[in-house]
Parts: structure tokens; C-alpha cells; sequence
């Protein structure tokens, strides 16, 4: 569903990482090409102003991590503020699915334009809640209107292996409703999906009808059932429905197809209601949780990279990096350094992990695990330096064949242990005097903005 806005997002943010520091005209740019990405999307306007001056916001007042680039940061901002607005985030309690919390039997109310798909995600919940929930499960179709709807729903329920509530010509949708939960009771269900009529448009009749069953049934869950196709219209449906019937959560049926996917986007900010649930097929098992850090990071592509500034933010001490950046920049690297280095990538995972993490070595990443660079060459090296003295830490061209030896027997490994040890730190401190020349050049100070 996101093809689109993803492909034009990761266009926008791979100009943005070719640049080695941020100017504030890089990032203005880049925003202003976010926006018109989202309104592409047919995310609505508001939504759109809205989030795109959240990250604005927050890339300027943001602190530089000096393990990542700015480029990568700002990735990371656009995609928390993606995750807030499809209803995610910190401090905000998502429950992906249903809330079936209730004394049984728990009713489920479907409500929704006629051809959303309500029926067939009624048959979806139906299959979910037996096969993985292991719950008992009735289904009704309340929908008098459309001739074929109630044997429609009674194959969808044959399809799921579960009940369906025995047509009785001539009832009306209370009626049937009221059968439903006195059958539920009686037989002990633990869930009724009512799945009301569907209309071509909302009209006033339909909102009373929902309204009335919605009164007499109190259903746990009422759902908006939404076809992402119709984009902004599907917008204003759940608005309009939230407001009239209430509802506790949407689904969105046909992500399979080609929307545009603004609708997810704007369907938080503009109704209130959560999406739970999305179709994704018209099979009874294309039914998924929706999670809206999973669609962010399904719209950004860039999943990898934020996870990576986040676990960079959580785990690289500040003062640290400060301290040895400056030595660096002094030319005073030493092996204490490198293993503090050592100890800084050991706590943000395994090597491979984290290389893999980088954008473009995913394809390196398998060569680098056949070449065994795991966290235990990590964990051989911090015993190597270990076994030696400060003053050879400090100062490690002391270190001659007699003091190798002794190293490498009082750290478990051999003299060619040693050895590549410190070939590896004499690279690594060559590199490093080559990055804090360009680092000076290049990393903006103080900011993103
Ligand atoms: P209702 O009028 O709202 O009850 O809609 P139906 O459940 O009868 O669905 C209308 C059509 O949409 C059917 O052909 C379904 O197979 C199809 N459909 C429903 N959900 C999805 C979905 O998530 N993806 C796709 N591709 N088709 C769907």
C-alpha cells in the first residue's frame, strides 16, 4: 500500500545521507520534499503541517550523536513522528487487535459502507478467534436489506469453522441482534460478531440503525470496517461514524491493492479512533495486527537505521565519545581507548548486527560472518588487552616478542592473536586521525537546523 510514499521517501532521505554534514537549507529541502511525498499520499493537510513541522521542530533542536550522521538522525525523527501519527509512540498505549477483555459472551460490532469488506472481515476476526484464540465464536449478519447477505456470511462461517445464528426469514436487525446475544448466552459463546448492513453512502437511516443495535447489544468492540482505497473518503466515513455511533477501532481492508496509503496516516489525527486491524487479502487469513511502528518502518524502508540511532542513543555514553574524540583529534588514541571502544560496540549488540545495520553492507554482511567477526573476536580482544599493563596499553610499541608471549598466554589466545590485535588497532587509529580531520570539516555544530 505504501510503494509509493516509501519510494519517494527513500529518495528523499538518500540525497540527504550523500551530504557529510546537514545545513539547515539541507533539511528544509528535505522536508519540503516530505510534504509533497505525503500529499501525494493523500495524507490530509492538516496531518501533513502537522507532522512535518514536529520534525522540523525536533531536528533543530536536536543533540549531535556523534556515532551516527545527521542525515540518519533526522530519518529517525521523521519515522517517530510517522509512528505518532498512525497512533503510536512513547507514553501512548497501541494494543495491537482486539480488546476482548469482557465477561463472555463479548460482542463485536461491524459497521462500515456496503462493499468496505466488512462481511468478509467479519469471517476474518471469525477464523482468527477460533484458530488462534482458541474462542467460541457466532457469527450474525443483521444486514435485511441485501438478499444474499445473511447466506453470505453463513459460507463465511462455514469457511472459518464457526456458528452461524439459523436465518429467520423476516426479522429485523434488532431482532436478530437480540437472537444473537440471547443464543450466545444460552450456548455459551464466548464472542458475537454482529455485522450490521452496509449502505451505498451514510445516510441517516443507516447511523440509526447502527445506533439502535449498538445500544441494545454493547458490544466490547465496535468496528469501523474502511476500504483504503477511497483514500480520503474513508477519512471522513470513520469521522463521521465515530462521531455518530462511537467506535472503538478501524480496520482497514484492500492494503493489498495500490492506495496510496494516506488514509492510515490521517485516519488517527482526523477520526480519534485506532486502527487495529488490516486486510490484506480476500482470503479469511489476510488479516494482520496493526502496528504503527512496523507501518512506519514498512513507509521509511529505513527500519534498520532507526534502529541503529536508537540503540546508538541508548548505549554510546556521551562523556565517553566527547573524551576520546578529543583524543583523537590529538593524535593520543591508545589501546585503552580501543577497548573502551571494545566494550561500546559489545553493548550495542554483535558486530555483525550492527554492520549489518549500515546502509549498503547488508550484502557485505554474510562475507563478514563467514570471516567469523563475532562478538567472540570482540571478547578475545578485550582479554588481550586486558592481560597487558597500563603502561603498554598507553604506549604499545613497547610491546616485543618476550611481552606478546607473556600476553598471549595470560589471556588464553597466541602471539598471532596478539598480533592481529594490534595491526588491527594500528588501523583502526589510522582511520580514525583520517575521520576526525574530515569529522572537523564536516559534522555540524550544535545542531541539526
Ligand atoms: P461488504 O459489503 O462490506 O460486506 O463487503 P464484502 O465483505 O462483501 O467484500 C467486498 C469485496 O471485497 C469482496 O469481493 C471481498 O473478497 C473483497 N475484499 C474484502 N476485504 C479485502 C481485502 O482486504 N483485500 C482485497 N483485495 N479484497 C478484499
Amino acid at each position: 500500500m505504501f510503494e509509493a510514499l516509501s519510494g519517494k521517501l527513500n529518495g528523499v532521505f538518500d540525497r540527504l545521507r550523500r551530504r557529510g554534514a546537514l545545513s539547515e537549507a539541507d533539511v528544509s529541502e528535505a522536508l519540503r520534499e516530505v510534504r509533497i511525498a505525503l500529499l501525494e499520499a493523500d495524507v490530509a493537510l492538516p496531518v501533513v503541517k502537522d507532522l512535518v513541522n514536529k520534525v522540523r521542530e525536533r531536528a533543530v533542536g536536536q543533540e549531535v550523536l556523534r556515532s551516527v550522521s545527521p542525515a540518519q538522525q533526522v530519518v529517525k525523527i521523521v519515522n517517530d513522528c510517522l509512528v505518532e501519527a498512525l497512533g503510536g509512540g512513547e507514553g501512548v498505549e497501541h494494543v495491537p487487535g482486539l480488546n476482548l477483555n469482557a465477561a463472555a459472551p463479548v460482542a463485536i460490532l461491524m459497521v462500515g459502507l456496503q462493499g468496505s469488506g466488512k462481511t468478509t472481515t467479519s469471517g476474518k476476526i471469525a477464523l482468527r478467534l477460533r484458530a488462534r484464540d482458541k474462542k467460541k465464536v457466532l457469527l450474525a449478519s443483521l444486514d435485511v436489506h441485501r438478499p444474499a447477505a445473511q447466506l453470505q456470511l453463513e459460507t463465511l462461517a462455514k469457511q472459518a469453522g464457526v456458528a452461524s445464528l439459523p436465518i429467520i426469514q423476516g426479522q429485523g436487525p434488532l431482532e436478530i441482534a437480540r437472537r444473537a446475544m440471547q443464543v450466545a448466552r444460552g450456548e455459551l459463546y464466548d464472542v458475537v460478531i454482529l455485522d450490521t448492513a452496509g449502505r451505498l453512502s451514510i445516510d441517516e437511516a443507516l447511523m440509526d440503525e447502527v445506533a439502535e443495535v449498538k445500544a441494545a447489544t454493547r458490544p466490547h468492540e465496535s468496528l469501523l470496517v474502511v476500504d483504503a482505497m477511497t483514500g480520503q473518503d474513508a477519512v471522513n466515513t470513520a469521522r463521521i461514524f465515530n462521531e455518530r455511533v462511537g467506535l472503538t477501532g478501524i480496520v482497514m481492508t484492500r492494503v493489498d491493492g495500490d492506495a496510496r496509503g494516506g488514509a492510515a496516516l490521517s485516519m488517527r489525527a482526523v477520526t480519534g479512533a485506532p486502527i487495529k486491524l488490516l486486510g490484506a487479502g480476500e482470503k479469511l487469513d489476510a488479516l494482520e495486527d496493526f502496528h504503527p511502528d512496523r507501518i512506519a518502518g514498512r513507509i521509511l524502508g529505513m527500519g534498520d537505521i532507526v534502529s541503529l540511532v536508537e540503540r546508538a542513543a541508548e548505549t554510546i555514553d556521551k562523556a565517553e565519545a566527547e573524551k576520546l574524540a578529543a583524543k583523537m583529534q590529538k593524535g593520543q588514541f591508545d589501546l585503552e581507548d580501543y577497548a573502551a571502544q571494545l566494550r561500546q560496540i559489545g553493548k550495542m549488540g554483535s558486530l555483525s548486527g550492527i554492520l549489518g545495520m549500515l546502509p549498503g553492507i547488508g550484502k557485505m554482511k554474510a562475507q563478514l560472518e563467514s570471516a567469523n567477526l563475532d562478538n567472540s573476536i570482540l571478547k578475545r580482544q578485550a582479554a588481550i588487552i586486558g592481560s597487558m599493563t597500563p603502561k603498554e596499553r598507553r604506549n604499545p610499541d613497547i610491546l616485543k616478542a618476550s611481552r606478546k608471549k607473556r600476553i598471549a598466554a595470560g589471556s588464553g589466545t597466541t602471539v598471532q592473536d596478539v598480533n592481529r590485535l594490534l595491526k588491527q588497532f594500528d588501523d583502526m587509529s589510522a582511520m580514525m586521525k583520517r575521520m576526525s580531520k574530515l569529522g572537523q570539516k564536516g559534522l555540524m555544530r550544535g545542531g541539526l537546523g
